[in-house]
């Protein structure tokens, strides 16, 4: 009988397993958004390698395999990850990948005055939280059993982006409004929620290599508004920005866009918690 009820328990549990959804992501912040949801039930990979941009990534045979086997893709588009876009256009199977900015309930924003739209669109919470309510209704598809799990997990998530975003407006409009300067236009979505907006951008497409005429037109932004803070991120170099603020002392923030240094079990709401606090202790400071 004993024996019996350990078959059993075997039985039960190599189903659970077998009910892991297979999940691929661009990005972490991606992954930040449905691991909370899915928590045991889901392998998911993420293609950006840590404290690497997606800006620059570029593809691994590995990489490719897990796209064939994955249950459900996610990515954010061809804007940000255009190679990436190709290779899963190749796979021929629309119905189990989700491209977000192409999905019109996506909030998007433009980006500078080149027409492209800005593809960072997690670090709005609005849109975070949207994609989670995306991926839960991709996810029920696949798996019944996962309903009950899944609407509850979105409720939390829901009720923790609402809970902190008090503190955060708290605290990014206790700010003084003083000029900062982004390596490049990637935080629009993050500063559109607090209505804060930065001064100078550095790089106007971390993708090409900028001018000289643009960087010129750069020094002489600086000279005239020097800028207190710049917040920098992984697609910066130190060399362009140590030429461009060579006459004008500025603190350096780097943020953390994409959670390559959140402790495991974070969310995308500690993402958005750690964007506040890196954007608030810089400017908090006085005077340089
Ligand atoms: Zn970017």
């Amino acid at each position: 009988m004993l024996r019996f009820a350990f078959l059993i328990l075997a039985l039960v549990s190599a189903s659970q397993l077998s009910a892991q959804v297979n999940l691929v992501v661009s990005i972490k912040p991606l992954q930040l958004i449905a691991e909370p949801l899915l928590e045991n039930n889901a392998k998911i990979r993420v293609l950006v390698p840590d404290s690497s941009s997606p800006h620059h990534y570029t593809m691994t045979p590995s990489d490719r395999l897990a796209l064939e086997t994955a249950d459900l893709i996610i990515y954010i588009g061809q804007q940000l990850e255009t190679e990436l876009h190709d290779a899963i256009d190749g796979l021929g199977r629309d119905q189990s990948v989700l491209r977000l900015l192409d999905l019109p309930a996506i909030d998007t924003r433009p980006l500078s005055d080149d027409g492209r739209v800005d593809p960072h669109i997690w670090l709005d919470g609005g849109n975070s939280l949207l994609i989670a309510a995306l991926i839960r209704d991709q996810l029920k598809a696949l798996d019944e059993s996962l309903n009950q799990q899944l609407d509850e997990r979105y409720r939390q998530l829901e009720q923790q982006l609402i809970a902190a975003r008090t503190g955060w407006k708290d605290r990014i409009g206790a700010l003084p409004e003083k000029p900062y300067a982004v390596y490049h236009d990637a935080i629009g979505y993050f500063e559109a929620q607090f209505n804060r907006r930065h001064s100078l951008v550095l790089i106007e497409n971390p993708e090409i290599q900028a001018g000289i005429r643009q960087l010129l037109a750069v020094r002489r932004s600086i000279a005239d508004s020097p800028p207190v803070c710049l917040f920098t991120d992984v697609t910066s170099r130190q060399n362009t920005i140590d030429t461009l603020f060579a006459d004008h002392p500025v603190r350096q923030k780097e943020l953390d866009l994409l959670g390559s240094r959140l402790p495991d079990g974070a969310n995308f709401v500690s993402l958005l918690d750690s964007l506040v606090s890196d954007f608030s202790s810089c400017l908090e400071q006085g005077d340089l």
